[in-house]
């Protein structure tokens, strides 16, 4: 007779390959889920991703209670919760997908130190990433710092392991102790502030079945094209996976079989793809051996640029109100919809940190509220990439042109037009530099500068010496 065991859920929201699960399906299972925002503090879910785990929560619900293992919810610190909840249930045992957040870790110290105060164990197994961090690790025995040796070195561990299947049944505990109702956590936004939320709908299903239908959709279309796809953000040109993988209804390598399957060739023909899936670990991997990333700068020289905090500057570029069109579409893009083509990020995030002077972090922070795939690993690592503070990071010198961008990236101004409606009847010649249009094609596209649009919050050329001169007050890295 096995004992029960207790199966903690955090950020690995599914039922087939959940390696957590699979360790405990033979056995009696409380599944449990806890919101613990004072452990987190800062890093606590924004916003957006308050309003995807609402209904991934619902839909693990759904899939557990369907197979008889119904998912209790609770709220409080974990390291009392949960050894509570082992205790009540008669369980020696406490499961888990292992998180490489530096609040996470040290929160699985306190509860594996309180549950063994009672002789009870926390299992924690591989879930979020296709190889552990430690795993990885360059010949001398150090981590890697620069993405491509990185890479190199885990791709020739070989294939990740094939996928666990979805347990069909589970045995339920015989008394669980009581819940909270998943809408008492109060998760989505506050009722009767403007729903900012309202079309996150339309394009999101949060929930493994979501995450699943996302994938095909995917392997069906953009895949073979995606080498080129990925960098236009008029079309879906990439997979939209990345809120499935950060809230873990779908695994890196699930994600990663299903393209080998669908595009058995050689793996150089699904490097492209594969490669990002790659970048996901690496920022894992720098996350854990440099847990201090989401707040300073991993080159210490960064230390002390001379950023020139200023809120109305940084109010302009949340609003999508700069006065550069790819950039303001791309805000906007991320308000309505809580997601941002990878492009225009790069764009939007080099503009605020480079043209504005303002601290990555504050970039950082607007980002984790507003994206429904807001990722500490993965937004702590682009931060400091396109700041430059980066171990591998894009060299700071190298200024992104907000206008040759968005002309290269978005050449008929489909994007923009979609997001920015002021500049939809713009000239295609125009509408990625409205400033320098005749009055008489302004007139004729009803568009009053300074009125209907600003223009831009500072001159590309005046930006880019700036941010160079500021550059030039750092001393060399030691
Ligand atoms: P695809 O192109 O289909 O890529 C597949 C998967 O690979 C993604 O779902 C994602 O999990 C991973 N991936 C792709 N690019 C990167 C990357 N550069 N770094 C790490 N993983 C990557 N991604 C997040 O998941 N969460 C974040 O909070 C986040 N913040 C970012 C902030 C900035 C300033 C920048 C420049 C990038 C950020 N990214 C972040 C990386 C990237 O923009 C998104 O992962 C990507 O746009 C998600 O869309 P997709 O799923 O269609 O990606």
């Amino acid at each position: 007779m096995h004992s029960p065991a207790l199966l903690w859920f955090r950020q690995d929201l599914r039922l087939a390959d959940n390696p957590a699960l699979h360790g405990v399906a033979e056995r009696p299972v409380l599944p449990v889920w806890l919101l613990d925002d004072a452990a987190a503090g800062r890093w606590a879910p924004g916003g957006a991703a308050r309003w995807w785990l609402r209904q991934s929560l619902a839909a693990l619900g759904a899939g557990l209670a369907a197979r008889g293992a119904p998912l209790l919810l609770a709220r409080g610190r974990a390291e009392i919760v949960i050894p509570a909840l082992a205790a009540a249930i008669g369980a020696t045992e406490v499961h888990a997908g292992r998180l490489h957040e530096p609040w996470a870790r040290e929160r699985d110290h306190r509860v594996a130190e309180a549950l063994e105060a009672s002789g009870r164990r926390l299992a924690l197994h591989t879930s979020a990433v296709l190889r552990e961090p430690g795993e990885v690790m360059s010949g001398s025995g150090k981590p890697y710092a620069v993405y491509t040796p990185f890479a190199k070195s885990l791709a020739a561990r070989g294939e990740p392991e094939a996928p666990l299947p979805a347990p069909a049944r589970l045995r339920p505990v015989t008394a669980p102790p009581p819940g909270e109702a998943l809408d008492s956590l109060g998760l989505y936004p506050v009722a009767g502030e403007p729903d900012w939320a309202a079309e996150f709908p339309t394009l999101w299903t949060p929930g493994e079945a979501g995450a699943q239908t996302r994938l095909a959709r995917f392997l069906a279309g953009p895949v073979g094209a995606y080498a080129t796809g990925r960098n236009d953000p008029g079309t879906e040109g990439t997979s939209g996976l990345s809120p499935h993988l950060h809230w873990g209804e779908i695994s890196p390598r699930q994600v990663w079989h299903a393209v080998r399957q669908a595009r058995p060739g050689p793996l150089t023909d699904s490097w492209p793809f594969l490669s990002e899936i790659l970048w996901r670990e690496f920022s894992y991997h720098l996350l854990w051996h440099r847990p201090e990333m989401p707040e300073r700068a991993l080159r210490p020289r960064y230390a002390a640029f001379p950023w020139q905090p200023d809120a109305r500057l940084l109010r302009a570029w949340q609003r999508g109100r700069t006065g550069y069109p790819i950039v303001d579409a791309g805000m906007r893009q991320l308000w309505r919809h809580g997601w941002m083509h990878n492009r225009v990020r790069m764009i939007a995030a080099s503009l605020l940190v480079k043209h504005l002077l303002q601290p990555w972090q504050a970039g950082a922070a607007w980002f984790w509220d507003t994206l429904v795939d807001a990722d500490l690993a993965a937004n702590s690592a682009s931060w400091q990439w396109i700041a430059g503070s980066g171990t591998d990071a894009a060299p700071y010198f190298r200024v992104f042109n907000p206008v040759s961008q968005g002309e290269k990236f978005d050449p008929a101004g489909r994007y923009v037009r979609r997001y920015v409606p002021e500049l939809a009847r713009l000239p295609d010649r125009w509408v990625h530099r409205p400033w320098e249009a005749p009055e008489a094609v302004l007139r004729e596209a009803g568009l009053a500068l300074g009125r209907d649009y600003p223009r831009p919050v500072v001159d590309h050329a005046t930006g880019r010496q700036r941010a160079l001169a500021a550059l030039a007050t750092l001393r060399a890295d030691a």
